[in-house]
């Protein structure tokens, strides 16, 4: 999956996202700060590997972005609409 991480919890994180839709180049950047502390790696290693990412995942929702179960990994707002359930192309966008 496409989402990659500047900097570590607690703190200020910087999050890379890209769109791992075959063809698709979107990539965004975000920034956010995280108050909590990862857990234990010894006793939590997916906790404390995936905090960033669990933290990050409701504002990923918030743009837009979804998470395609099974290894795709995320897919941008325009990958994940449905091209019959896009709005009409802007002709002078
Ligand atoms: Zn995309």
């Amino acid at each position: 999956m496409s989402l990659t991480t500047d900097g570590r919890a607690p703190g200020p994180v910087r999050f890379f996202l890209a769109c791992d839709r075959s063809g698709c180049e979107e990539l965004i950047m975000f920034d956010m700060v995280i108050a909590d502390p990862p857990p234990d790696r010894e006793k939590d290693l997916f906790g404390y590997l995936l905090h960033e990412a669990t933290h990050a995942a409701p504002h990923i929702k918030e743009l837009g972005w979804i998470f395609i179960e099974g290894g795709e990994g995320y897919w941008c707002p325009k990958c994940a609409t449905p091209a019959s359930r896009r709005p009409p192309t802007d002709p002078a966008g």
